[in-house]
């Protein structure tokens, strides 16, 4: 049987590489992009490797934009999605306190509420089929446990994508699986040419979230496969 599998940022960074290791593993991979033609590009094999995601399907969807989540998850919720991988995020950058309540708004409509709407768009067909999984890619910046130490947007909108996942998991019946990973410091244009991780290993945790088979956990934290505090 053939399982399909929807990646928001699938474009580039982890989300494209965590796309491309779903394809290779015969899934039905659908890039959810912003920018189709970027997502195209990605799908098509304009950048290196990307062999395997020739066949993905390409969604463009601003998180950003409420409506457009909205309608990204109403036609999605037409194509028996079993795999939802939350990846896309922003960062914004600065130190303290000082953020405007737009960059906040911002943060927290596409790390948070964007991940939890196209969740709550996919769960009804997931509960029926009774088979899910859905990994949110957040990060040690939003944990409380690590000390929130990311700019102020990102750490409290991954803490609330956090606090998305142990609800979601809490409220599911065993088959549909939610989980949140950090998957290190990676090099991508997020985690800039200095982090210490390629974007395979960044993506080795998520690609083993979204396949856990049947005894694999839920409502959990990992790096590294293995679990963390929140
Ligand atoms: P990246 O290379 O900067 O990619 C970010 C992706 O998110 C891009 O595909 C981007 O699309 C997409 N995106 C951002 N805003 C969007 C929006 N409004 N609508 C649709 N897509 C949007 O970052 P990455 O490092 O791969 O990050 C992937 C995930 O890992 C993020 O959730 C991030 O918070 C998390 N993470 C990363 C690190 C790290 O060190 N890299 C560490 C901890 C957690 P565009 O190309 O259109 O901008």
């Amino acid at each position: 049987m053939t399982r399909t599998a929807v990646v928001t940022g699938a474009n580039r960074g982890i989300g494209r590489e965590v796309a491309r290791g779903l394809a290779a593993q015969g899934m039905a991979v659908i890039l959810a992009c912003r920018d189709a033609d970027g997502g195209r590009a990605a799908a098509e094999g304009a950048a290196e490797g990307a062999a395997e995601l020739a066949a993905a399907d390409v969604v463009a969807v601003d998180l950003a934009d409420p409506e457009a989540v909205a309608r990204c998850g109403a036609a999605l919720a037409d194509r028996a999605v079993d795999v939802l991988v939350n990846n896309a995020g922003v960062l914004h950058r600065g130190d303290g306190l000082d953020f405007s309540a737009a960059e906040i708004e911002a943060a927290m409509q596409s790390n948070a509420l964007a991940p939890l709407a196209l969740a709550q768009a996919l769960l009804p067909g997931m509960v029926s089929r009774g088979f899910g999984r859905i990994v949110n890619v957040s990060s040690g910046w939003g944990s409380f446990t690590e000390g929130l130490s990311g700019p102020l947007p990102y750490a409290v909108s991954k803490a609330a994508l956090n606090a998305v996942t142990v609800k979601l998991a809490a409220d599911l019946p065993p088959g549909v699986k939610v989980n949140a990973c950090c998957p290190g410091w990676v090099r991508t244009r997020m985690g800039g040419d200095a982090a210490d991780r390629s974007v395979a290993e960044g993506a080795d945790t998520p690609l083993w979230l979204a396949t856990l088979d049947d005894s694999g956990p839920s409502g959990g934290f990992f790096r590294d496969r293995r679990p963390i505090g929140w």
